[in-house]
């Protein structure tokens, strides 16, 4: 396998190495990363891997089946000529700069270069790290399961993300308190190899903005602009404004994707935003159910809900101002970074505006639109109505048959009964109708419309309760679901009439259940 494999390691071999080679936990200065060991597991099992990122990294579904392929991503053997490491970095956690974080469990074990792509490998969970601070390391298989479907499920919706190569197990037991309420338990040890072209996130120019050390700043803004904006030029106070430009950009385009499809992440501090606008760090996320712009699945963050679904957008700008903030000493020029700024929040949206249109499968631009989604996006939240059920059921309707729209819909009321109620009923009505008179100057048929509109709206997602059903089932022992799903998700847009159940609201259950509907950033 290691022969197959195109080794290119840049990251740990151009940019500054803590000295220490030690894993004692401390602060690293003028340093991008420390080399670390992954630990030695039990009894390491493999339960799944990703066919696709098998190939993506040039390896075949049979190699994934040796003891060598099992050994290196479970961190019992590291593959020659590579050094493994993990990546100093700081944050902004829940609004509060937190000095710093780093890699406290994840190892990078190197980078591999497979058609034109570069693939960090890095293993979640695989043991303690000179930034592991008071914790241990190591990964749940709760959560390793969550990371792993879901990285892989946004990647089939479309959206930029971190992906996942392999789910294994350590054999090896971890302790946790899942609710913070005094109750830790012994859980299952669980390794993800996660991939992505970087793990760069913002905390990593953070770190060195704050401590006052531009020269390795300098070096690691360089770095990422050669290797990973490279048609931006050489480094030039010019280049930095266009990176920086950029990964606006490419922030903004993440997040509308999290809208499009209502995932909503739980955990958006500054070292949870990779600097590529990928979807990174699958923590205590989760997909909206009953559309509400106050749904937030972290419980941690229930009294003030900064990261709920309705505000990604906002804190996205918030997170890019404490970038802007990082990068300055090296474009002293804050007129220039501010317009920036401003643009996002333009840019934000009409980017919005446009997702919604698609949404609804309107081609025609007019200035009603605005008031058009406003006004569903209010009555969606008059009673709890299933997000992803609602889009796709729309794409049913009928241009001449508007007043047909609340039955098409019905099925995504929680409470069926909610159709009675006069004033949403009336709302509803209000609504189709102009939806109605919209689409009957709109230039696609409804055939057309249905095909488009079921393009943007998914009708598989990982929902909450489905992610907890295999981790239940994983739980003692059978990892069927884990598979069943992972096949699922890989055509999200798709009729898969032998699926049709995982088609469906909420079990009643699921409403409070832990891991569900609430979920802790234990993991
Ligand atoms: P998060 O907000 O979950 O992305 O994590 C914030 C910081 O805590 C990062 O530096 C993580 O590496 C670190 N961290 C989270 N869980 C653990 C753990 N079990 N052991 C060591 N470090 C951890
Ligand atoms: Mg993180």
């Amino acid at each position: 396998m290691k022969s197959k494999l195109n080794i290119k390691d840049k990251f740990n071999k151009e940019l500054p190495a803590d000295p220490n080679t030690a894993n004692t936990r401390r602060q690293v200065k003028e340093a991008c990363y420390s080399f670390v060991t992954p630990k030695q597991t039990e009894k390491p099992e493999m339960l799944h891997v990703s066919p696709e990122m098998i190939n993506n990294i040039g390896l075949t579904s049979e190699d994934a089946t040796s003891k060598e392929f099992l050994n290196t991503f479970t961190g019992n053997a590291v593959l020659p000529n590579t050094n493994p490491y993990a990546m100093c970095y700081g944050g902004h956690q829940f609004g509060n700069w937190a000095g710093q974080l780093g890699d406290g469990r994840a190892i990078n074990l190197c980078e591999v270069e497979h058609n034109d792509k570069n693939w960090a490998l890095q293993l979640k969970g695989a043991g303690e790290t000179p930034y592991s601070r008071t914790a241990d390391g190591l990964a749940v298989l709760r959560s390793s399961i969550r990371e792993y479907l879901c990285s892989e499920a946004m990647h089939h919706l479309g959206v930029p993300t971190t992906r996942a190569l392999s789910l294994a197990l350590s054999g090896d037991k971890v302790l946790r308190d899942v609710m913070y309420d005094g109750n830790p338990d012994f859980e299952k040890g669980a390794i993800v190899c996660r991939t992505a072209e970087s793990f760069i996130r913002f905390g990593n120019f953070e770190i060195f903005a704050s401590r006052g050390d531009t020269k390795t700043l300098k070096t690691l803004v360089d770095y990422t602009i050669k290797h990973h904006f490279s048609h931006l030029g050489k480094p030039s106070k010019e280049t930095y404004l266009a990176f920086f430009k950029e990964v606006a950009n490419r922030s903004l385009e993440m997040v509308t994707h999290w809208q499009r499809v209502g995932f909503v992440h739980g955990v958006m501090n500054t070292d949870n935003l990779s600097i590529l606008g990928l979807t990174i760090d699958y923590g205590p996320y989760g997909w909206l159910e009953g559309y509400d712009h106050d749904w937030t699945p972290n419980t941690t963050d229930k009294q003030f809900k900064r990261y709920r679904y309705g505000t990604q957008p906002q804190i996205v700008l918030w997170n890019l101002l404490q970038l802007a903030n990082a990068l300055f000493p090296l474009i002293e020029n804050a007129d220039a970074l501010e317009k920036i700024l401003h643009q996002y929040r333009e840019d934000e949206s009409i980017a919005y505006t446009n997702m919604m249109r698609s949404k609804l499968g309107l081609k025609n631009k007019a200035e009603s639109d605005e008031e058009l989604i406003k006004d569903l996006e209010r009555i969606l939240q008059l009673t709890e109505t299933d997000m992803t059920i609602f889009f796709r059921k729309l794409a049913d309707l009928k241009k001449l048959e508007y007043n047909k729209g609340l039955d098409i819909i019905a099925q995504s009321f929680y409470e069926p009964y909610d159709l009675k109620d006069p004033v949403v009923k009336e709302n509803w009505e209000k609504w189709f109708k102009a939806y109605g008179e919209k689409l009957l100057v709109e230039p696609l048929n409804d055939e057309n419309r249905k095909i488009e509109m079921n393009k943007v709206n998914p009708k598989y997602v990982l929902r909450n309760y489905m992610a907890q059903l295999a981790i239940d089932d994983a739980d003692s022992g059978d990892y069927k679901l884990i598979d069943e799903l992972f096949q699922l998700l890989k055509k999200p847009y798709d009729e898969q009439p032998e699926n049709e159940k995982w088609f469906a609201k909420r079990p009643e259950w699921a409403r409070s259940k832990v891991g569900c509907s609430m979920l802790s950033c234990s993991s």
